[in-house]
This record gives structure tokens, sequence and C-alpha cells, in this order.
């Protein structure tokens, strides 16, 4: 039998959708007093994309909206994470998925909880950030269903 361990778990949510925590939380904090693991949650703001696109907003767009965003993921983690939980928050800005692997990697993390979809869209069974990051992260990953 495999001793499973996990130390850093990666808590990835979208801020704007409650369902990608509702369900995804209070398994992350579970896992986290279970194995004694370290809780980051990360949001990503995605990034203006095409240069032509970009170039309509200021220079400082994407410094500002990271603060925002900021101040919103310290709010949100006052509002939900318990006293007795260690946790980081990070905001990143880029592609949802490739910023999501990219921090489960920098962050050493053994552990990614996610919910499967952030809507209520029911169409499919994994949304296309959750399949992406399910086939490209190399860590374990607990998809909850949302
Ligand atoms: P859908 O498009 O159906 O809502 P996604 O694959 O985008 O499905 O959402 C699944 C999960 O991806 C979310 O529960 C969350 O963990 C992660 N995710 C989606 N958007 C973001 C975001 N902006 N920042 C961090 N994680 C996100």
């Amino acid at each position: 039998m495999t001793e499973m361990s996990f130390k850093q778990i990666l808590l990835p949510i979208d801020l704007g959708h409650p369902s990608s925590w509702k369900r995804a939380l209070p398994v992350a904090l579970d896992m986290a007093r279970a194995y004694g693991a370290h809780l980051n949650v990360l949001t990503v703001l995605p990034d203006m994309g095409m240069p032509v696109v970009g170039s309509f907003f200021p220079a400082d767009f994407e410094k500002k909206a990271r603060e925002k965003g900021e101040e919103a993921l310290s709010a949100w983690l006052k509002e939900n994470l318990p006293d007795d939980i260690e946790a980081d928050a990070y905001v990143a800005v880029g592609t949802i998925y490739d910023e999501i692997i990219a921090a489960a990697d920098k962050l050493g993390c053994d552990l990614i909880v996610m919910a499967s979809h952030r809507s209520d869209m029911k169409d499919y069974l994994l949304g296309p950030n959750a399949a992406r990051v399910v086939r490209h992260a190399t860590q374990d990953v607990f998809v909850v269903r949302s």
C-alpha cells in the first residue's frame, strides 16, 4: 500500500464564480488538516491576449488589475479561511491553465484541489481549465464535482 502525503496544496479559484470554491474549499481544508499541509490559494486574471487589444489599455493596466486582484483575494481569505489553516494567496496574470500549472510547480505543490466547473453549465463533465490541468500537471489533482 502506498502512503499518501501532501504538504503543499494548491487551490485555484475564480473569485467571480463561487461554484469554483463552494465544494472545493471544504475538501481542500479537510485535506490540509488531514495531512498537516499548507494551503496556497491562487486566482488568475486572464491577460489581454493580443497586443493589438492590449494597446487600448494604459501601460499600468496590468499592475492596477493585479493590485485589485490581490485586495479581493485577501478579502476572500479573511472571509472564507478558518484560523487553524496556514495559507498564502497568489494572484497571477495570464492564461488560466498555464498559470495554475506554473504556480503548482513554482510553489512546490504536491496536490491540486479544484472544482470541475466555475459555472453551472453542465453540458460537459469537466471544464476546459480543469481538463488541461488534469492532463498536464505532474501533481496529483483532486477534481471536486461542482
Ligand atoms: P468552466 O469554464 O466550465 O467554468 P473551468 O475549467 O474554467 O470550467 O473551471 C474549472 C476550475 O478551473 C475552477 O473551479 C478553478 O479551480 C479553475 N479556474 C477557472 N478559472 C480560474 C481563474 N480565473 N483563476 C484560478 N482558477 C481558475
